[in-house]
């Protein structure tokens, strides 16, 4: 028999997928790790999942008790799910600037969801910090931390890296993500690089993060601004601290938005924002490193979480962002 336990039983394994046009172009092998296919719908369960865990093997979280996180929404949606699962209750503190999708979907999960004004991080206000403090202040509640909390790059070293090792049989030649807490490059990454330190891991970084800047210059100067959603960073995580960083590779909302048409239209599957980012980098990086190279990336979630945004043609029109040919 082959049964799945609940939800929590059915977060990972999820296929490499072969993204046909991009790597028929390239002469490449472009390999999408297909994260939009766990139950919560992100790549965010798999961290949301060891952090729970993890909180209730330290008897931090005990029955009854609350996960209180900041987050773009994915995060929150997969706390969400493990929540009702295990019979916790879930607080999420989200910028307001997030998709009116995500807060529904929080919301028709029973997670109680404030949204607070997007400030930078070096605001006690910001989402993460007032997530931080709120927990602190509550009874029988832990604060996820996803950003500095090993926890999430863990789920990725442990079950991530080692499912793409596996399905590639280990013939991977480079490993490009962008970041958000960083979890999912940082985890895959240093297990490929365990395996075979010749692998190129690269991050894929949108406009107005610092990442590319700090890979190319040792200073963090975030440019620009995306319309992306959950990725991009103007500090160094701790999961992220001590991960190898081989390049850094920005792209722009419109090279994003004409990959995500492209794998909409050519190849049949229809992602969110930073799959554009991902896809984007891994067939910049294709063009650099020439045929016949493996290269593998993350599709993050999928498009139906920002339907009113990416896939309205008013809301791109007014941006001036309508990709040409759509
Ligand atoms: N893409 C999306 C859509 C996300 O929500 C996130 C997480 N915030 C990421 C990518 C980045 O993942 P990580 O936090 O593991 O860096």
């Amino acid at each position: 028999m082959d049964i799945k336990q609940g939800f929590v039983g059915t977060v990972g394994n999820t296929p490499l997928i072969r993204l046909n046009s991009f790597s028929d172009e390239t002469g490449c092998e472009i390999l999408g790790k297909a994260e939009f296919l766990n139950p919560g719908g992100s790549v965010k369960d798999r961290a949301a999942l060891y952090i729970i865990e993890d909180a209730e093997k330290q008897g931090l979280l005990k029955p009854g008790g609350t996960v209180v996180e900041g987050t773009a929404g994915n995060t929150g949606i997969g706390l969400a799910h493990i929540c009702n699962a295990k019979g916790y209750k879930c607080l999420i503190i989200i910028p307001e600037t997030q998709s009116q999708e995500k807060m529904d979907l929080l919301r028709t999960l029973g997670a109680e969801v404030r949204p607070v004004p997007a400030v930078p991080y070096k605001d006690p206000n910001n989402y993460v910090k007032l997530s931080g403090r709120l927990a602190q202040e509550m009874e029988n509640a832990i604060w996820a931390n996803q950003f500095d909390n090993l926890a999430n790059r863990n789920a990725h070293y442990e079950t991530t890296g080692p499912e793409i090792w596996q399905q590639t049989e280990g013939k991977v030649d480079a490993w490009v993500a962008a970041t958000g807490t960083g979890g999912t490059y940082a985890g895959v990454a240093l297990f490929l690089k365990e395996q075979n330190p010749d692998v190129r891991c690269v991050v894929a970084d949108p406009m107005g993060s610092g990442l590319y800047s700090y890979v190319k210059t040792g200073q963090i100067n975030p440019e620009g601004s995306s319309i992306t959603e959950g990725i991009g960073n103007s500090r160094i995580t701790g999961n992220m601290e001590g991960v190898p960083i081989d390049d850094a590779i920005q792209i722009d909302d419109p090279e994003c938005l004409r990959v995500v048409y492209q794998l909409l239209r050519k190849d049949g599957l229809f992602m969110g924002g930073s799959v554009g980012i991902n896809v984007g980098a891994a067939y910049a990086l294709a063009k650099q490193l020439g045929p016949g190279h493996t290269i593998v990336t993350v599709l993050c979630d999928g498009g139906s979480r920002y339907q009113s945004k990416l896939f309205n043609e008013a809301w791109l029109k007014e941006r001036g962002l309508w990709p040409e040919g759509v």
